[in-house]
């Protein structure tokens, strides 16, 4: 996985490259290396499978961003709860795929496999989506939620068929199990035949007669399940983490869609976010900006110690190397934390404070109000 190639090199495409240049790039590598056109060559069958994976994460808007941000590594994190991807378990060709597919080798091959792939193919469920809503720091450092969705699931009672306990699905009589019915109808142009979809079994081919009730023939319930999120440290609003297997059941025997569970991310009171830094406003006295002090800084791992240097003027920005967010590729790199320091000015001070500010003034030579004007019209008095 380490030395993997990066996949706009494989297509050959720049970092910018349209859709339709991606597509067509794809499309040239794979006509070249499709093994059917190298048989038995080992190269070329690497090369398309190669072709072939990054075409799959450039050609999806989703997956290519996350590639874009987060380069390989949004793919590796395999298994259930792992971040969005979870490695390509075997290639898909369907949907898009398919098409280019059917492009390119449909005439190759007579037919092409369209049309055939629409009757019993074992074919995915739908992925399901869903939100969490997450704390700014549960974001930062990771965190686990339950979350509770309806998911559809296969009848126990009849396994999916529909039909109650005991009994079977069986071939419609009224179209011999086709799914279709002609019609013959005498017209003033002769007889015409009409072919319909059959009322009786809605084209399935299969009829119940006596319907499972725990079901109501459709052969799915729908159960509420509690899932446990994963969510990883580093994780930014709106990013999505893949659960496999979690949408809707497949049909034909295909396997489960996916479900996305999309993450909110709430704003903190204190903290914003940048990529990978956060940012924040820190007051501080002014005796501490005029004599230099030790403060806390508050950061996502508490309070920090922050030495200040006299004479440190507002709006001074620190760095707190190390304090940011976790990198979603490795939680021990992240990023900074960027301190603005703001000196606060004091409002409302008593006698005692007064007088002690009007000799710190003296002492720094600024004269005060009234003796000011005096200098000022003595000079010009000159
Ligand atoms: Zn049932
Ligand atoms: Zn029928």
């Amino acid at each position: 996985m380490a030395d993997k190639r990066d996949y706009y090199e494989v297509l050959g495409v720049s970092r910018s490259a349209s859709e339709s240049e991606i597509k067509k790039a794809y499309r040239k590598l794979a006509k070249q290396y499709h093994p059917d056109t190298n048989p038995g060559d080992k190269v070329a069958e690497a090369k398309f499978k190669e072709a072939s994976e990054a075409y799959e994460v450039l050609s999806d808007p989703e997956k290519k961003a996350q590639y874009d941000q987060f380069g390989h590594a949004a793919f590796e994190q395999g298994g259930p709860g792992g971040f969005n991807g979870g490695g390509f378990g075997g290639f898909d060709f369907g949907g898009d795929m398919g098409d280019i597919f059917g492009d390119i080798f449909g005439g190759m091959f007579g037919g092409g496999g369209r049309s055939q792939r629409a009757a019993n193919t074992p074919t995915q469920g739908a992925h399901v989506r869903a939100r969490i809503h997450v704390t700014f720091e549960e974001a930062v450092f990771g965190t686990t939620k339950k979350l509770e969705i309806s998911l559809k699931e296969e009848c126990a009672s009849c396994h999916g068929s529909g039909a109650k306990a005991g009994t079977h699905p069986e071939t419609c009589p009224k179209c011999g199990g086709k799914g279709q019915v002609v019609y013959t109808q005498q017209s003033m142009f002769g007889t015409v035949r009409n072919v319909q979809t059959c009322p009786d079994c809605q084209g399935t081919g299969q009829v119940i007669k006596e319907k499972c009730p725990d079901c109501h023939g459709s052969g799915y319930v729908s159960q509420r399940k509690t899932i446990e999120v994963t969510v990883p440290a580093g994780i930014n609003n709106g990013q999505s983490i893949r659960i496999r297997g979690k949408g809707e059941p497949g049909t034909n025997g295909g396997p489960r869609g996916d479900l996305l569970v999309v993450v909110s991310v709430d704003r903190h009171p204190k903290f914003q976010r940048q990529e990978y830094d956060i940012i924040s406003t820190e007051p501080i006295s002014f005796t501490q900006a005029a004599l230099g002090a030790t403060i806390k800084i508050n950061t996502v791992d508490g309070p920090y110690d922050y030495t200040i240097k006299a004479g440190t003027q507002t709006d001074t920005r620190v760095r707190l190397k190390g304090k940011g967010v976790p990198t979603l590729r490795n939680k021990n790199v992240r990023g900074d934390h960027y301190v603005t320091l703001v000196v606060q000015v004091p409002e409302h001070l008593n006698e005692e404070q007064k007088n002690a500010l009007k000799k710190f003034q003296e002492s720094m030579g600024e004269v005060p109000k009234k003796e000011e004007h005096k200098g000022f019209f003595g000079k010009h008095k000159k």
